[in-house]
């Protein structure tokens, strides 16, 4: 299995999203097994955050692949299901941050309203650096409410027809075509008509 330090490397940065990221891939494949190296392993991503590409570099789930899917709900969700059976688990965050003290919570106001000094800034990141080990320390029970499930898997990414927009002329796949009046046009072009 992918070390977080790799991980890390992929991402950028070292966070606490990509810790709990990391935590969520861990815990699908210790269940599920193997990296996927085809679409055999689907994930479905609940939010939009730095998680997304832990799952990625652990799980072999990618956009590009078809087999990472964003439903963009803004939750702390995973999801993940085996082909073709749809065996899975749901993960849902309940991680609550120790509470901070009276020192700490100043300091975050005074960055929430925009204080990037170097005492406030070396201190929330102090603060995330915490966070983020206490979230690869912790038991996976203490993570995540942990569902197993059985389906419904999502479709197979699908080869489709590319068709040239009316407009640009540029070619598009065709479930994605718009049909406006009596043509068939890419998205910004229809979202550009205007009759
Ligand atoms: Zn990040
Ligand atoms: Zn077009």
């Amino acid at each position: 299995m992918k070390t977080f330090e790799e991980v890390v490397r992929f991402h950028g940065h070292a966070c606490p999203g990509l810790a709990f990221g990391f935590r969520a891939a861990q815990a699908a494949l210790e269940r599920l097994g193997e990296r996927s190296r085809d679409e055999e392993l689907v994930a479905i991503a609940e939010n939009r955050s730095c998680a997304v590409d832990a799952i990625q570099v652990l799980c072999g789930c990618t956009l590009g692949k078809g087999n990472l899917i964003i439903n963009d709900y803004g939750k702390q969700v995973y999801t993940f299901m085996k082909r073709p059976g749809g065996q899975g688990i749901r993960l849902a965050v309940i991680w609550q941050s120790p509470p901070e003290n009276e020192e700490t919570k100043a300091l975050w106001q005074r960055f929430s309203a925009g204080d990037t000094s170097k005492e406030v800034m070396r201190a929330i990141k102090a603060r995330k650096g915490q966070k983020m080990q206490a979230i690869l320390k912790a038991k996976t029970v203490e993570l995540f409410k942990i569902e197993d499930i059985n389906g419904p898997l999502p479709e197979k990414a699908r080869v489709y027809a590319s068709i040239r927009c009316a407009k640009c002329g540029e070619k598009v796949m065709e479930p994605k075509l718009m049909k406006v009046e009596e043509n068939f046009l890419c998205v910004p072009c229809a979202e550009q008509y205007n009759p």
